[in-house]
């Protein structure tokens, strides 16, 4: 029997904790906050989207950053290990939209309520209130961790599950992220992600006339030069800084390294539906039934009334003419503002309001197998604190919950700490 110590209780954490005390170690599971799961807590808008029941390709698809390094431990504990896994501890499970899983009840207390019991019930010691200090390496050998009031504390393995920098208010302040650092190990750059983003409308002017505007079934398209970036369709929201909603926030996750350089172009599709002549026969049609109306009236039935003003700005063309004198090259403006919105993306929220952080651990310096550090020996990361990162729809999660589960397998199995030296080529499985 290993004696690990398991440092952070969000979703990695717990599952290493429980992986590793089911293999029959002794495991202390250490939480500076005063309860588990504290994120865990507020996602999914508090009923926790916990994996996502798509196919194997779709899955990887869904992983922005490295999935080639999830390939290991995905394919040993995918989302279907999971919810068999979550459900045999009394945990009722349904899928809803987009293969998204949540607990039944829509609660995601009942989520850390289940990995609690069975924590207890494998004998896992939860010392909450316990902010670890450091890592306690010797050597090339990770030889326990560093607790203010304790000083060190001797174990067989380590397992770092601390989670990344957003919302830090949930105990995520990116402590893995130093330690990692201090033991010689390499963090790339760390950036908010699924964040949303600051603009301004194509001319310069401040999204805020829009605030609180929603849109639903548009198209987005992110810019760099002539190179698109990123595209999606769904739905977005102008809000007093910039554009949110489900759309652009996954369109952030790509952006985040381009923009973090410099501005970048913004496209909205308004009527996605609809090809250019369409739209223009549309609003022929529009103009032919109101003829002797002003431009401006007649555009709120194409567009949200709110939105027309900005719009008609941006297209140049005057929204006090009547519809009559509107020229054919100023319609054909207006369905081109229309197809092609113009914004500039200036910036990325900050962690406050990021769903995950992007960046963290380079995982060439981790064994995709164990999750075992290749620098520092008996030493393991696990969740958010890698270079991993997912769009939403679970996706996250379950890659807390897969890195989680590697990670307590195999930290209690010194003869498995070997695969630390496998020679170079092997396959890790
Ligand atoms: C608002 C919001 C909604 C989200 N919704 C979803 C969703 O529905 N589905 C999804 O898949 N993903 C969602 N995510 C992302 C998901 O929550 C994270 O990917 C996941 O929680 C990462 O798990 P983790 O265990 O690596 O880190 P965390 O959950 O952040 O856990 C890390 C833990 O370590 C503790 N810790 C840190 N430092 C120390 C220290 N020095 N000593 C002791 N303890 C320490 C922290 O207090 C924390 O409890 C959401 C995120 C946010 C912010």
């Amino acid at each position: 029997m290993s004696k690990i110590l398991v440092i952070g209780g969000g979703a990695a954490g717990m599952m290493a904790a429980a992986a590793a005390a089911e293999e029959g170690h002794s495991v202390v599971l250490y939480e500076k906050n005063e309860k588990l799961g504290k994120k865990l807590y507020i996602t999914g808008k508090g009923r926790c989207n916990v994996t996502n029941a798509c196919d194997f390709e779709s899955f990887f698809e869904n992983v922005v950053s490295n999935p080639k390094f999830l390939y290991s431990s995905y394919g040993r504990w995918n989302s279907w290990d999971l919810m068999d896994w979550l459900e045999a501890r009394g945990l009722k499970l349904k899928t809803e939209r987009g293969n998204r899983v949540f607990p039944a009840s829509d609660k995601s207390s009942d989520v850390i309520r289940t990995f609690q019991k069975a924590l207890e019930r494998l004998g896992v010691v939860i010392s909450l209130n316990t902010e670890v200090e450091g890592l306690w390496v010797e050597e090339d050998r990770c030889r326990g961790i560093l607790i203010k009031e304790t000083g060190k504390i001797p174990a067989d393995a380590v397992i770092v599950a601390t989670g990344g920098l957003s919302y830090p208010t949930t105990g995520s302040t990116g402590d893995g992220y130093r330690w990692a650092g201090k033991a010689g190990h390499t963090v790339t750059g760390l950036r908010p992600a699924l964040v949303p983003m600051e603009a301004v409308f194509g001319d310069g002017t401040p999204v805020s006339e829009l605030q609180g505007l929603a849109l639903k079934n548009v198209a987005v398209r992110i810019q760099k030069g002539q190179k698109d970036l990123a595209g999606d369709f769904g739905e977005m929201m102008f809000t007093h800084f910039g554009v949110s909603g489900p759309v652009l926030l996954s369109a952030s996750s790509v952006a985040a390294r381009e923009l973090e350089k410099g501005p970048l172009e913004l496209f909205i599709d308004w009527k996605p539906a609809l090809r250019d002549d369409q739209l223009d026969a549309r609003i022929l049609r529009e103009f032919e039934a109101a003829k002797n109306k002003l431009l401006k009236n007649v555009a709120g039935n194409l567009l949200p009334v709110r939105a027309v003003p900005v719009v008609l700005r941006l297209s140049g063309v005057p929204p006090e003419r009547p519809v009559h004198e509107v020229t054919k090259e100023e319609r054909l403006r207006l369905v081109h503002t229309l197809k092609e919105f113009p914004m500039r993306l200036t910036g990325l929220r900050g962690y406050s309001e990021a769903v995950i952080t992007q960046g963290g651990i380079s995982v060439k310096e981790v064994h995709p197998a164990t999750m075992e550090s290749k620098k520092v020996k008996h030493l393991f990361f696990a969740g958010e604190v890698l270079d991993v990162d997912a769009y939403t729809g679970g996706f996250n999660l379950q890659i807390a919950w897969s890195t989680g589960h590697a990670a307590g397998k195999a930290a209690g199995k010194p003869e498995e700490l070997g695969n630390s030296s496998k020679p170079e080529g092997r396959r890790e499985e």
